[in-house]
């Protein structure tokens, strides 16, 4: 038997690994299984380039629970150590045997899928252990190891027993860390972590029915027996080719990966390449709410099948966080901060790929089904409009699919907008006036004016969109968005549809005092205008560039532009030609004319939406008194 200490620098480096080393000490289950799965994937290597001579068939490892004897269990039938490889490899701390494994076997071992880097994880096991010990066989013709440590620097280490191959870690759980001993903790750690690593791992048993046997009645009970309960699927789909997987292949992993959802994904991406990096990944694009925040954090990123975090910000590019799935990539470098991550180049290069593969993915499918593309437009449109917006590389593809439909239902691209459009949205500088709605209800009635009068009426209704309007009339030439009840109308109108007024000039001065008078409110420019006499008496209208930077300040953009509050600012734009307005500008009673004005101008309110509480309570009063 040896006994000594173990080789570090620090007299006793528990405390601090408990502290310090990692923040969550239920990562200790992760470490000792990822170790447990190097040791047999190693163990399998060794057996495929035939340096060892022993069996691999269907190694497992297994988890169990003691908890009267307080411990748990970690056994795995994979390579094992000898006393001096426990020596070196445990004992000399911060030496990590699997870089060593990788050095040595660098070429052949590339794909091999060997976990552990750091030559901690081991250690981590004192976070929720007094004492540990390791009980091993190696593969080579070599007696057993028992090593037992108790969270001091000093060790023991003698032979053991032990006749089968592998390595069982046994935790004495220490007393604050109790919970550990429960079977749903262990089980839903398990999962969390573990869910798709490459050798099954058992985790008690579970009764499975079986078959009746030939013959049996109606009501006698099935046959059943107890199997080993596997907690994994050790061949996860993004492990495999794009070309074994069938459209329902790729569904059924969405729910394995997401139980609880019951909506099916749009469509996915298959990522897949080992050149600059490595990288593997299924994502898929979920119907998507105008909520951008609770739909963050689905995506899961493992390295060689170990889950690592769901928090993904640095490493896929912030538009796409609202994706879900799996990211697989041995090159991400985790033991460092966000910050340094996002500076770091290969997960740059990484962001990169997954923006290109989206956007390919994205334009194939308009390509080839566009019917389809448009169907899906309205759940898939946030992601898009969100990564013109944030990334330019993106906003060069997606312009080409980035669809812009009307109110009644057809879908352009800006290019088949440009194209159509041109010939009547040209204002008298030449530029092109896209007409949009944001609400097809609130604004119904600008909506049907501007329809009337011959217009095409775009929808665009997400939460940012008018943030990628002002990148569409910075980028583009000669175009500009103006919403239906905006001032911009005007300028559309055609020169011979223009009206003549019935009006005189003298009339028109009367009529524009006695309604400013009569409403008496700053906020109000009123604009008198020959309209069709089938136009609405009062119309408000409301100038697009203060609506716009109003709602971009809403929406989280305001602060770069350095402004307050901005003001109310409207046109009352009032048509001459109305039968109610020259019966306003007749009337002789200047108490009636003012209780005309004022119902019309909250009538246009109404229309416009601006009415509310206490304003609207009075109006419908007083509407009540005028209709008995
Ligand atoms: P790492 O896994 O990063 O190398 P660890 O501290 O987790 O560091 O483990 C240290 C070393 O101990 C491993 O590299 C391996 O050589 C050895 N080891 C740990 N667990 C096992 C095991 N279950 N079977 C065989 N060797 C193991
Ligand atoms: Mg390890």
């Amino acid at each position: 038997m040896a006994t000594g200490k173990i080789n570090v620098s620090v007299e006793n480096i528990f405390p601090l690994i408990k502290k310090f080393l990692y923040s969550d000490h239920e990562i200790f289950l992760r470490e000792l299984i990822s170790n447990a799965t190097d040791a047999t994937l190693k163990l399998k290597h060794l057996s495929t380039i035939g340096e060892s001579k022993v069996e691999y068939d269907n190694p497992l490892i297994e988890v169990k629970i003691d908890k009267e004897g307080k411990k748990i269990h970690i056994i795995d039938q994979g390579v094992g150590m000898t006393e001096e490889e426990v020596q070196k490899y445990i004992n000399e701390i911060a030496f990590s045997g699997a870089e060593e494994f990788l050095d040595k076997y660098k070429d052949s071992a590339k794909d091999s899928g060997i976990i552990g880097h750091f030559g901690l994880g081991f250690y981590s096991a004192f976070m929720v252990a007094s004492k540990v010990e390791i009980i091993t066989k190696s593969y080579k013709d070599e007696p057993a190891a028992h090593w037992s440590c108790d969270g001091s620097p000093n060790f023991t280490l003698k032979k053991a027993k032990k006749t089968t191959r592998g390595t069982e870690i046994i935790l004495h759980i220490a007393d604050d860390s109790t919970e550990f001993l429960e079977e749903g903790k262990i089980g839903s750690l398990l999962s969390k972590y573990n869910k798709f690593m490459p050798i099954p791992i058992k985790f008690g048993t579970k009764t499975e029915t079986l078959p009746k046997p030939e013959g049996a009645k109606e009501e006698d009970p099935a046959p059943t027996k107890e199997v080993d309960n596997i907690i994994n699927n050790p061949n996860p789909a993004w492990t495999k080719q794009p070309t074994e997987l069938s459209d329902e292949d790729y569904k059924g992993f969405y729910r394995e990966l997401y139980p609880m959802q019951f909506e099916e994904p749009l469509f996915h991406i298959h990522l897949n390449v080992d050149y600059p990096f490595n990288l593997t990944g299924i994502l898929y694009f979920p119907k998507l709410t105008n909520d951008l925040n609770t739909q963050k954090d689905r995506i899961q990123l493992y390295q060689n099948q170990v889950f690592v975090t769901d928090n993904v910000e640095g490493i896929v590019p912030e538009f796409l966080t609202m994706l879900r799935g799996v990211i697989d990539s041995p090159d991400i470098p985790l033991n460092v901060s966000r910050s340094y991550l996002q500076a770091d180049g290969a997960v740059k290069k990484i962001s990169t790929y997954i923006t290109r593969k989206v956007a390919d993915k994205l334009s194939s499918l308009f390509k080839n089904n566009r019917e389809d593309f448009e169907a899906k437009w309205n759940d898939i449109k946030i992601v898009i409009e969100y990564g013109m917006l944030s990334e330019d590389k993106f906003f060069e593809k997606a312009d080409k699919f980035a669809l812009y439909p009307t109110v009644d239902g057809a879908y352009y691209t800006f290019e088949e907008l440009q194209e159509k459009l041109k010939a009547n949205h040209t204002d008298k500088d030449d530029k092109l006036v896209l007409l949009y709605a944001s609400n097809k209800e609130d604004q119904h009635s600008y909506i049907e004016a501007a329809k009337a009068k011959g217009f095409e009426v775009l929808l665009l209704d997400s939460p940012i969109v008018s943030h990628l309007m002002q990148k569409l009339e910075t980028s583009k030439e000669k175009i500009s968005f103006a919403r239906v009840d905006a001032d911009h109308l005007d300028n559309l109108i055609k020169k011979e549809d223009t009206q003549i007024s019935k009006l005189s000039d003298e009339e028109k001065e009367t009529l524009k005092t006695d309604i400013e008078t009569a409403i008496n409110n700053k906020s109000y420019t009123i604009q008198l205008e020959p309209m069709d006499s089938s136009s609405s008496p009062f119309i408000i209208t409301e100038p697009e560039f203060m609506r716009r930077m109003k709602e971009m300040q809403q929406s989280g953009g305001g602060g770069m532009f350095g402004m307050g509050n901005m003001p109310e600012m409207y046109n009352l734009v009032v048509n001459t030609n109305h039968e109610l307005v020259s019966e306003i500008l007749n009337t002789k009673t200047a108490k009636k004319k003012e209780r005309l004005i004022n119902q019309s101008l909250d009538l246009a309110r109404l229309s416009k939406g601006l009415l509310k509480g206490e304003e609207l309570t009075k109006f419908i009063k007083r509407s009540y008194e005028m209709v008995k």
